[in-house]
């Protein structure tokens, strides 16, 4: 019998019977040509190459010797299948000897929340192939959506995606390097490897990765050196087929920071807008957190939420967190006066977008409180007490509008996407743990709704 025949019935007796975790990485192993008694198969990649010695070598070497009574030799190589339609330059065949990829436990533990898995994510409609596709990259990492990027606006499930992706390989292949990183570290870490010449340590690190996850990738700032950095880890990873994902707020296109060459190579693979999730789904998330927590809320309280709470699946998480907290701590049962009551501050702001209100009229506004004239805060003088109006003003445009990012940095003298960004989260955060923050806040929303009814 040939090689190929034995080859495709000891592939297929190992799939009925392999747990199916290990399966994933039989199923992408091929036969690629044979000799008298000596078999050469294919994978992927070289993520797949460590995952077949690890769960596969031992059960093909075993399946092939008992069908054929005798002893085959195995030689892996990794090849990239082509049945992808890409340009020319990607399809190019790689040949590469087995050498077994050495793996530093220290930064396989690199943070990941383990709570951020593709169970505890819903997905519907508009979330459907952002998950869908995220869900395809994990399964197969180095393989045909590479790099993956996931855009798309503040607290709509970008990182818990991301994070999915990396648990779900970890969980599959735990020997394989995951590393997650935000673009801000990322860059704070290149910083303080050059000041302290330890770059080759830093390229280490990142070219060791099987899989790099890196988050938010609009921080990366508009620094040469760094996006030179990245640009080399990014093509020492791709080209070796590690898996690369990406999170965003807006599409590549729309990011003005970063150099062509890295855009280009940013938007090729597979590029998914994550979208804010509709009605239905927004109701489904809800009852999954409720679900999580052992907790039961009316259905009544829940659509509330889901009516009024649209674009933010943070803001929805917070407001369900809030009304638990105030069921356990005040003992009450929650309705609608009381939900009314506790959200006022999330809910009266438009999240429910509000067509009437522009940053102009909340330039006016938090000038007029701070007795601060509206072109002092639109322009660029930094003593504090301005530059806090400011950054509030910014805090409001971005909370009570649907401008853009870029739209409100044109307000406050075409300060760029980052530097509002920034903004908005230096309030957001600070508001936390200053009350008087928050209590200005909410008494100038309540100046800026004043003027619109
Ligand atoms: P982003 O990175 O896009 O700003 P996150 O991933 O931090 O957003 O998500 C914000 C919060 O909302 C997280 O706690 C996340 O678990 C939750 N979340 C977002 N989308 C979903 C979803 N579809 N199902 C369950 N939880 C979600
Ligand atoms: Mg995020």
């Amino acid at each position: 019998m040939k090689l190929e025949e034995i080859w495709n019935k000891t592939k297929n007796q190992l799939l009925q019977s392999m747990p199916e975790a290990d399966s994933i990485w039989l199923e992408s192993t091929y036969y690629d040509s044979e000799e008298e008694n000596s078999i050469v198969l294919a994978v992927p990649s070289q993520f797949y190459l460590t995952s077949y010695e690890l769960y596969c070598k031992n059960p093909i070497q075993n399946m092939l010797d008992e069908l054929s009574g005798t002893n085959i030799h195995v030689q892996v190589v990794v090849k990239e299948i082509q049945e992808k339609e890409d340009s020319p330059t990607e399809t190019e065949e790689v040949h590469k000897p087995i050498t077994p990829v050495k793996l530093n436990p220290a930064i396989r533990d690199s943070a990941l929340n383990s709570s951020y898995t593709f169970d505890s994510f819903v997905s519907g409609d508009n979330t459907l192939f952002a998950y869908t596709s995220a869900k395809a990259v994990a399964m197969n990492p180095g393989g045909n959506y590479n790099p993956f990027l996931l855009y798309g606006g503040v607290g709509l499930g970008k990182t818990h995606l991301l994070q999915s992706i990396g648990n779900f390989i970890r969980s599959s292949n735990p020997n394989a390097t995951v590393i997650y990183v935000t673009a801000e570290v990322f860059t704070n870490e290149f910083i303080e490897a050059i000041s302290k010449r330890t770059t080759p340590a830093f390229k280490q690190k990142y070219r060791k990765a099987d899989v790099l996850l890196i988050d938010d990738i609009h921080f990366f700032q508009k620094t040469d050196a760094i996006q030179e950095e990245f640009f080399h880890t990014f093509n020492a990873l791709y080209e070796s087929q590690r898996q690369i994902v990406m999170t965003c707020d807006r599409p590549i296109s729309e990011l003005s920071n970063i150099t062509d060459r890295l855009r280009s190579r940013f938007s090729r693979g597979l590029n998914v807008n994550l979208q804010p999730p509709n009605y239905e789904t927004r109701m489904a998330i809800l009852q999954k957190k409720c679900q999580e927590r052992g907790i039961t809320i009316d259905v009544k309280i829940l659509d509330y939420l889901s009516q009024n709470i649209k674009t933010n699946v943070r803001d929805l998480e917070g407001a369900l967190t809030t009304l638990i907290a105030y069921s356990e701590l005040i003992k009450k049962n929650i309705t609608i006066e009381i939900a009314q009551e506790q959200l006022k501050n999330i809910i009266s702001s438009p999240i429910i977008s509000n067509q009437d209100i522009s940053p102009y009229m909340i330039i006016k506004e938090v000038g007029a409180f701070f007795g601060i004239d509206p072109s002092a805060l639109r322009g660029k003088k930094k003593t504090k007490a301005i530059s806090d109006a400011r950054n509030i003003a910014i805090f409001l445009c971005r909370n009570m509008t649907e401008y853009s990012l870029l739209e409100i940095g044109k307000q406050f003298d075409g300060r760029d996407h980052s530097t509002v960004l920034y903004a908005y989260k230096k309030v957001e955060s600070a508001k936390l743990s200053d009350s008087a923050l928050a209590t200005t806040i909410d008494t100038l929303k309540t100046n800026i709704m004043s003027k619109i009814k």
